[in-house]
């Protein structure tokens, strides 16, 4: 532990899962933080999330494991099924087996139920303070520490400052440089029905998904049953930017006009659907500058194809914590060790999902290979195939690096 908190506290720009994830690693350390949130309040779309057992390792570290179960649905299977036979391709069990592999769990959660615990976790610490309606605009590094200006006119003067502002960082500018993200030509439609409006059949205590040409839906449920979080994608290069606008339900339906009748009958379910257009970023390893550096979409943009965006936050905010242990108070030092453990892993989710994505939108031959390939899998195969995700790898790419250099500790 850390005793820095007589001095200047760091800034966290956005309060977001990575934001909150953060603060509280590094209020575990001893060291105070300012959250500046350009929102009114602190806020998760009212969608699902699928948390890997890699993350529930995290959640260990951080004192939220038990907090995080009793809000979260803990699926039988992993399922997928050819959205046009409407045929299982294969299913991944989550049993004891899973567990046994991985030491973790897989689980489903509302994101605000997520997110409330995290915040309450934050607002449990006296060393996090908060800032909302605070859109910062501006940052500034000098001799003693860096300044952070908002668009209200205020100044925040903080030791060192973490981007943790998402997928269109203003911070990211100011460190990288790299212009807006790239638009995947991938449309996300996401909603959340009560389950009586779900029919029967189609319940299941699984994360079930139906993969189509050019497009995919996924079912699963959320609040204890109370819920099931759908996410419709397809390709369009209809649009180019821009997030949780209204979506146009008739061009929905066009796209998955060749489905099998399951798939069509849940989309004719719903009838608010929000639109999201999809992107990410080529993996970079370099997003610090000095005392300044990112965590979480600032840092590494990915696609939602292996469900890892915020769990990667989360591990983002351990693994840094950990580093500003070691470094003692050098935060320059600090940040430059913990992007250097984390780049090739996030860096090799960002790519895969985008591999995954191709993949489960396969046509033609490609389909037919990959319903082939993957119906012949054993449990233990699956297993294999998400070690490099999911297991106990201390590798270059393995989640093992988010804690060398500093002791495991169960918060
Ligand atoms: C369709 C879809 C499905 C997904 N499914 C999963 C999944 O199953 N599992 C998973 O792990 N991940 C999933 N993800 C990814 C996950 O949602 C993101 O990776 C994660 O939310 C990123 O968290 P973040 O805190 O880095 O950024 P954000 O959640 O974007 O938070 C950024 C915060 O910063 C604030 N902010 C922005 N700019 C400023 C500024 N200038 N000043 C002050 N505040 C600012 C914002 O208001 C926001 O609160 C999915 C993503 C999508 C699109």
């Amino acid at each position: 532990m850390l005793n820095r908190a007589e001095q200047a506290p760091v800034l966290i720009v956005g309060g977001g899962i990575g934001g909150l994830a953060v603060a509280l690693a590094l209020a575990q350390k001893g060291v105070r933080t300012q959250v500046i949130e350009q929102a009114g309040e602190f806020k998760e779309v009212g969608a699902g999330i699928q948390l890997g057992p890699n993350v529930f390792r995290m959640f260990d570290v951080l004192g939220l494991t038990e907090a995080v179960s009793a809000l979260a649905v803990f699926p039988e299977n992993l399922i997928m099924l050819d959205a046009i036979t409407g045929e299982e391709v294969t299913r991944v069990p989550l049993d004891g087996r899973f567990r046994a592999r991985f030491t973790h769990p897989y689980a489903l959660i509302y994101r605000p139920d997520l997110l409330s615990v995290l915040l309450a976790a934050c607002r449990n610490s006296n060393l996090i303070e908060f800032y909302t309606s605070q859109k910062v605009t501006a940052v500034e590094q000098h001799a003693r520490g860096v300044t952070a200006r908002s668009d209200e006119g205020y100044a925040y003067e903080g030791a060192a400052l973490i981007g943790a502002d998402g997928l269109w960082s203003t911070v990211r500018q100011l460190i990288v440089g790299d212009g807006k993200p790239q638009v995947a030509g991938h449309i996300t439609y996401r909603a959340v029905l009560p389950t009586k409006e779900v029919p029967e059949h189609l319940r299941r205590w699984s994360m079930t998904f139906w993969a189509g040409e050019k497009v995919h839906l996924v079912l699963y449920p959320l609040r204890g049953g109370e819920l099931y979080n759908l996410v419709a994608v397809f390709h369009s290069n209809r649009y180019e930017e821009g997030w949780d606008s209204f979506g146009d339900p008739a061009e929905l339906h066009e796209r998955f006009a060749r489905t099998c009748e399951p798939v069509r009958t849940l989309l004719g379910k719903i009838e608010s659907w929000r639109m999201w257009v999809l992107c990410d970023r080529p993996p970079i390893k370099n997003w610090s500058k000095g005392r300044m550096t990112l965590v979480g979409d600032a840092a590494h943009p990915m696609l939602q194809y292996l469900a890892q965006g915020a769990c990667m936050a989360i591990e983002d905010a351990v693994c840094l914590a950990n580093r500003v242990e070691s470094a003692r108070g050098d935060y320059a030092r600090a940040f430059e060790a913990y992007q250097a453990a984390r780049y090739l892993r996030t860096g090799r989710v960002q790519i895969m999902a985008r591999v995954y994505g191709e993949f489960y939108h396969a046509s033609g031959v490609a389909r037919e290979l990959r319903n082939m390939m993957l119906s012949a899998r054993t449990a233990e195969q699956s297993f294999e195939a998400m070690e490099w995700l999911y297991g106990n790898d201390t590798g270059p790419t393995g989640y093992g690096r988010v804690f060398s250099g500093a002791k495991i500790s169960a918060g």
